[in-house]
């Protein structure tokens, strides 16, 4: 078994080319990999349910015929998720009953969130929104009227978050038209973009991006998802440099996967790759219960562990918040206070 990545993709095409190139089923990726697609269950129902899409960018940073590989873990359809579970739902974060005008969700004061895309340049097996019905969400500037409208006439609002689906799979022209009409909104003060573009296709960050992005009176946050080390090539460091030089505030948020990142090893090396690029290691997730991700889930306590014996080994900025979204709730939760309180009860 070879422990080297495929190896680092230095000639890179457009990143429209490499949405066109992705890989979209699991037996490609397994042959990519030099395995036998044969010996593998990989599960052609859980396909059907929430389709495989991996660039060439990101299959670069997996190991050749290493199934225990954090990056493809992440991306193979597998039987188990199949497979039924009373407590993981369609909608684990009630994003549904939220939904203010269509593609709106405004769940927490002062901020709202559009879903600009329903299209995304990776299929993260555990994703929150894997069910999310996408084909609702506006697709042109006359359909963000409503939101738009809404957003203006609500003055608590203070922030936009472009989220998806990923908001950067949208056309510059596009983007640009649609956070000029967010400039234009006196009482806005920051816009923040939720985006894992960056990650897996990092030509992304491209001069037409930065040229909106540079040139927005907003307040520029970015972030980012990345859940292990490996993600972190040199040509996501050069994306991540790029968006900090147009003015961004660059975060990251993980989520907590079995297998994948769920070692002191793996999140202590993840979060300090983070901090060295300047990018700040905001919050670690609990798996959202999302029906066909059961198989990701870390129980609490030993998540509790891990951040406590992080706690340990890293300055405190490096440290992520550990959170739970739970629906209905004004705010995430942190589980490492929920556990305090507990204990002191
Ligand atoms: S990139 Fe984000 S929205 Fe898209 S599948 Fe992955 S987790 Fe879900």
């Amino acid at each position: 078994m070879s422990k080297e990545p495929i190896g680092v993709v230095t000639d890179l095409p457009t990143w429209r080319m490499a949405m066109k190139l992705a890989i979209r089923d699991s037996r490609s990726l397994l042959s990519a990999l030099e395995f036998d697609p044969e010996d593998f269950a990989f599960s052609r129902s859980a396909e059907a349910q929430f389709p495989v899409f991996v660039p060439l960018e990101f299959l670069a940073r997996m190991r050749r015929n290493d199934i225990t590989d954090p990056l493809l873990l992440q991306v193979l359809a597998t039987a188990t998720e199949t497979n039924e579970s009373d407590h993981f739902q369609l909608d684990p974060v009630g994003d549904q009953l939220v939904e203010v005008t269509p593609g709106l969700l405004h769940k927490y004061h002062g901020r709202v969130l559009m879903i600009v895309s329903g299209a995304c340049a990776v299929h993260c097996r555990y994703c929150f929104r894997r069910h999310y019905p996408y084909n609702t969400a506006p697709k042109s500037l006359e359909d963000w009227k409503p939101a738009l409208d809404y957003i203006r006439s609500n003055e608590s609002v203070r922030e936009v978050i472009l989220s998806g689906g990923d908001p950067l799979t949208v056309t510059d022209d596009r983007l640009a038209e649609l956070v000029s009409h967010l400039d234009s909104i006196a009482h806005l003060s920051r816009l923040r973009i939720h985006t894992r573009l960056p990650v897996v296709i990092p030509q992304r960050i491209d001069e037409s991006l930065c040229n909106w992005l540079s040139s927005t009176r907003l307040a520029k946050w970015i972030v980012l998802h990345i859940n292990h080390a490996n993600e972190i090539d040199n040509n996501v460091i050069q994306a991540i440099r790029r968006l900090q030089s147009c003015g961004a505030t660059v975060l990251n948020q993980a989520v907590l996967l079995r297998d994948i990142n769920d070692s002191l090893e793996a999140l202590e090396e993840l979060c300090e790759r983070l901090v060295n690029h300047g990018v700040l290691p905001y919050y670690l997730h609990q798996l959202d219960r999302v029906s066909g991700a059961q198989h990701f889930e870390v129980d609490e306590s030993v998540g509790l562990h891990l951040v406590s014996e992080l706690a340990k080994r890293l300055p405190g900025f490096a440290v992520p918040k550990y959170v739970v979204e739970i629906a209905g709730e004004a705010s995430k939760t942190s589980i490492l206070s929920e556990h305090r309180l507990a204990f002191l009860q």
